[in-house]
């Protein structure tokens, strides 16, 4: 049975202070609810010992919003998925069209990332997604095909049941703009219906796949209803507690 999910992407806001001050003021609100979904909150490295720390005993997970390729060793500047771990996160985003745009993170690098989490007991929140002139050329599905089939396809069945997918146009990240619900739906219909393709209807079924791009208290609703939409990936919206609940409400 495959999740709801609400899961943040802090990116790179908040001091440390300013992060354990929001992760406290989330962890209040939701003291007194059940959500209907997982939440998550992907803070910078930096956060994530002291907030897993405080998060402990409450519905909230951590994520990091990367890790090292690889595994140990003289790599500066990188942390490995093991030390990633060792702080009590359990999620880690990989593939995001940041790191993919601004830090080169190509296919490979990323089946490297997804291998390493794995193993190491983080469920990958893997991204996928296209910029504005494929969506443009009409050629989404193709664009977004090809970015699973060169990574997270290549897993076993096994270990692509461990990991959670979500989907971001880039035209759509930060921008304000909203995929409309109808286009959200068609792709995260069209992700669940290759993933049948490939690994079985059964699994297809059990993969939560999350939609991310300007999801807010407004739009999540609809979002939310919609039959292949099990929940999101907030950038913006996460940095406020009460925006943040306000969409874990919306399921
Ligand atoms: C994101 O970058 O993962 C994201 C969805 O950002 P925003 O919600 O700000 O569009």
């Amino acid at each position: 049975m495959r999740k709801n999910i609400v899961a943040g992407n802090w990116k790179m806001n908040k001091t440390l202070q300013e992060g354990v001050a929001l992760a406290a003021e989330l962890k209040d609100v939701l003291a007194g609810k059940t959500p209907n979904c997982d939440v998550v909150i992907g803070t910078p490295f930096i956060h994530l010992a002291t907030v897993a720390n405080q998060v402990e005993g409450s519905v909230i997970k951590v994520a990091a919003q990367n890790c090292a390729n690889k595994e140990s060793g003289a790599y500066t500047g990188e942390v490995s998925a093991a030390m990633v771990k060792s702080t009590g996160a359990t999620y880690v985003i990989l593939g995001h069209s940041e790191r993919r745009e601004y830090y080169g993170e190509t296919s490979a690098i990323l089946n490297d990332k997804v291998a390493l989490a794995l193993s190491n007991g983080l469920t990958p929140i893997y991204c996928c997604g296209e910029a504005l002139d494929v969506r443009n050329a009409n050629t989404q599905n193709e664009f977004v095909k090809n970015q699973l089939e060169e990574t997270i396809f290549n897993l076993s069945a096994e270990d692509f049941q461990k990991l959670v997918i979500a989907y971001e146009p880039i035209w759509a990240i930060g921008t304000g703009v909203t995929a409309s619900t109808e286009q959200a739906q068609e792709m995260l219909a069209f992700i669940r219906s290759i993933i049948a393709d490939k690994f079985g209807k059964e699994i297809a079924e059990n993969t939560s796949i999350l939609y991310g791009g300007s999801c807010n208290a407004k739009n999540a609703s609809e979002l939310f209803a919609q039959p292949d939409i099990d929940g999101g990936l907030i950038g913006g919206a996460s940095l406020k507690a009460a925006d943040f609940v306000a969409i874990i409400d919306a399921f």
